[in-house]
């Protein structure tokens, strides 16, 4: 067994950048034991004036588009010039079948192995609004621990994409050309939240393909209202075997954030995900404490039942459940 380090151990390594120590405060935020989490707690509050100093990308994309093999040779270019990197992921396949699409171990070979690169695989307990807790929490704990570049992965499959959009500077949407369908199942909704679409694997034979997809995703952007913010999501291609386009995308999120910052957005945007996040939290453990209430487990499932049946209106089910959380 490991030994139990103190608040203050646990405070001077994340700071002094120790990986370790970092790993271990990581790991503390994803328990669910109380002591655990009050640590936790504890150290994310002494170190939160050295949060925020950081480009937060949040990097999506169905299963297959590239996403480890593009966020290897990101990351390594952005080592190369020196940046400290940390890679996290939000993996909603791990909440449904336990089983993961983003935690395979052999993911990243090379950046796991860069110095300045760090690589966290996704919380796997929690739902996914107790992940995504977890993932801001371990985001601002690597912040303090001076990574300047954080990436925050998950699979373009459902409501995650959301919660990454939510906890993020820069939305960066990965796309296949020529998968058939040219939206592949993506729904509108993500490509709406997109800063920049990256169009993948512009190799191999595969340019004229990535062309006309980059000119279908640029036309289908039009179709969206012009955001306040005077930034116009941009359709680039690239490809991570030949590095093509990779430089271009960062400047791309240069760019964003220069025009963020200028206009007072960059901070705005934070303020308001701070916010969300407190009242997020707040709705979960709600929802958490009226669930796990003796009397709404006891009667849930016949409620349930009755609603599904069409013999109980559902308002009337909601209200008699509350009624039985607020009995005692
Ligand atoms: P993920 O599921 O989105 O993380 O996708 P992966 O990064 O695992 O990539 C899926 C497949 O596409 C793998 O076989 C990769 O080798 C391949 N791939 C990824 N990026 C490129 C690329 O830039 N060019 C080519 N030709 N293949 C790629």
């Amino acid at each position: 067994m490991l030994k139990r380090l103190t608040t203050k151990e646990y405070i001077d390594g994340i700071l002094a950048a120790n990986r370790m120590i970092l790993s271990r405060a990581i790991t503390l935020t994803e328990s669910n034991l109380p002591a655990d989490k009050i640590l936790a707690r504890e150290v994310l509050n002494a170190v939160l004036t050295k949060t925020g100093n950081s480009i937060r990308i949040g990097i999506t994309g169905v299963p297959g588009v590239g996403k480890s093999t593009f966020i290897e040779a990101f990351g390594q270019f952005l080592t190369k010039q020196g940046k400290k990197v940390a890679v996290l992921a939000i993996d909603p396949s791990s909440q449904i079948s336990k089983g993961s699409i983003l935690g395979d171990k052999t993911r990243m070979e090379k950046l796991v192995n860069e110095p300045l690169a760090y690589i966290r695989p996704s919380p796997t307990s929690g739902g996914l609004g107790g992940v995504a807790n977890k993932t801001r929490e371990a985001m601002l704990l690597c912040e303090a621990a001076g990574f300047e570049v954080i990436i925050i992965e998950t699979v373009g499959v459902g409501q995650s994409e959301t919660l990454v959009h939510g906890m993020v500077d820069f939305f960066l949407l990965l796309m296949l050309a020529g998968a058939g369908d040219e939206l592949q199942g993506i729904k509108k909704g993500i490509m709406e939240m997109a800063d920049l679409i990256a169009i993948t694997k512009t190799d191999s034979g595969n340019e004229l393909q990535a062309g006309l997809a980059k000119v279908a995703y640029q036309s289908a952007l039009h179709l969206f209202p012009p955001n306040q913010t005077g930034w116009y999501p941009e359709v680039l291609t690239c490809s991570a075997l030949t590095e093509k386009g990779i430089s271009e995308i960062w400047q791309s999120i240069e760019k964003h954030r220069l025009l963020f910052t200028e206009k007072g957005f960059f901070q705005q945007k934070r303020s308001e995900q701070n916010l969300a996040w407190m009242y997020d939290f707040i709705k979960q453990s709600l929802e958490e404490k009226f669930y796990q209430h003796p009397n709404v487990s006891h009667h849930l499932k016949d409620i349930q039942q009755e609603v599904s049946e069409g013999k109980k209106l559902p308002i009337n089910a909601a209200i008699e459940m509350l009624n039985l959380f607020y009995q005692t």
